[in-house]
């Protein structure tokens, strides 16, 4: 299969919309990650997804909608689901609530709830607009590696695997959603931390918010790990390693830092943030990490962010955490 890039002209997004209705795959842009996107209420459809990622039919989708009137088409929706989402969406927060029976199984992995956002990436939004149509659209990566957070990091992974991908530059949040479970609206749960907090959130709906749990629980019934618990996700395939404040690195070493290094900076340094501005952090975490992963050293070192560093920071070091994650 070949797979092309397009620009955001009107022409090209008009045939992106017709793919879609028509059941093909387009990696979209969205202010998170680039999604691969398909249309959310054709299974066969949803299945190319899987395939494309190599994704477990176990892990669940993400729905993507224009707003809050047709999440209400494929979801039940409670008072403070409604409230959150008048007050967040478009944007990076995913709320879990009971599903409608016009959403195929295979979005939502057999399991009785559906987790929906409205993105706020203006490009995506009129590809949905266009469309008329849900969006399923897990990340646009090969299943278990760094998130994509460019159209050229879609192409690295999938080239030969999807038909089509809307270049939509480069993602300003950087990390995934916040994912919220809502099915019981007394109390509501992060299964993943971003960039909205549970601080934000809990003084918003005046809730106890339950932060995610940083322990892995498998089920017991299935023994498969809760969806968003994978330990080992958004993994380089070079060996990555925590260490909070090194000052050497050993040989065949990469060192990513959090600011940049003052003094002398070595060949194989990295930084996510010249000044260690958390949104500046987010936002190059993946580029980074797929940057010093192609550069062929052993192993990577990687910094953590204090734990009271607040805002972003449960999102970052959620992500660092799984990408170093032994496998
Ligand atoms: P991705 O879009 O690849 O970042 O991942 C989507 C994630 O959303 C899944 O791995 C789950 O963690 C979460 N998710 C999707 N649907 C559900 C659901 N019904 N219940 C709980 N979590 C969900
Ligand atoms: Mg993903």
């Amino acid at each position: 299969m070949k797979t092309r890039t397009y620009s955001p002209t009107p022409a090209n997004l008009r045939r992106l919309a017709t793919a879609l209705q028509g059941g093909a795959l387009v990696a979209i842009p969205t202010e998170t990650v680039y999604g691969l996107a398909a249309h959310a209420l054709d299974a066969s459809a949803c299945e190319k997804i899987f395939k494309a990622k190599g994704r477990p039919a176990h892990d669940p989708l993400i729905v993507h909608v224009l707003d809050l009137a047709h999440a209400e088409l494929l979801a039940e929706f409670n008072y403070t689901a409604r409230k959150l989402a008048r007050q967040f969406w478009p944007g990076p927060l995913t709320l879990v609530l009971p599903k409608k029976p016009c959403v195929p199984e295979i979005v939502t992995a057999g399991r009785d709830t559906v987790a929906l956002r409205s993105p706020a990436h203006p490009l995506t939004r009129r590809l949905l607009r266009l469309a008329q149509i849900p969006l399923a659209a897990p990340s646009a990566n090969l299943f278990g590696y760094v998130s994509p957070t460019s159209a050229a990091h879609v192409l690295d992974g999938l080239a030969g695997k999807i038909p089509h991908i809307l270049d939509g530059g480069s993602c300003r949040v950087g990390v995934e959603s916040t994912i919220l479970d809502l099915t019981n609206a007394n109390r509501p749960r992060i299964l993943r931390p971003g960039m909205v907090t549970a601080q934000e959130l809990e003084k918003f709906i005046g809730t106890k918010v339950a932060e995610a749990a940083t322990r892995l629980r498998r089920s017991k019934k299935t023994g498969l790990i809760a969806p968003g618990m994978l330990p080992q996700h958004y993994s380089p395939h070079t060996p990555l390693i925590i260490k909070d404040g090194w000052t050497k690195l050993p040989a065949n070493t990469a060192g990513i830092f959090l600011r940049k290094p003052a003094g002398s900076i070595v060949a194989e340094a990295y930084w996510l943030s010249a000044r260690g501005s958390l949104a500046e952090v987010a936002r190059n975490l993946y580029r980074v990490l797929r940057q010093a992963d192609n550069a062929s050293h052993h192993q990577i070192w990687i910094e953590t962010l204090p734990a009271d560093s607040g805002g972003l920071a449960a999102a970052i070091n959620d992500r660092v955490r799984r990408a170093a994650a032994k496998r």
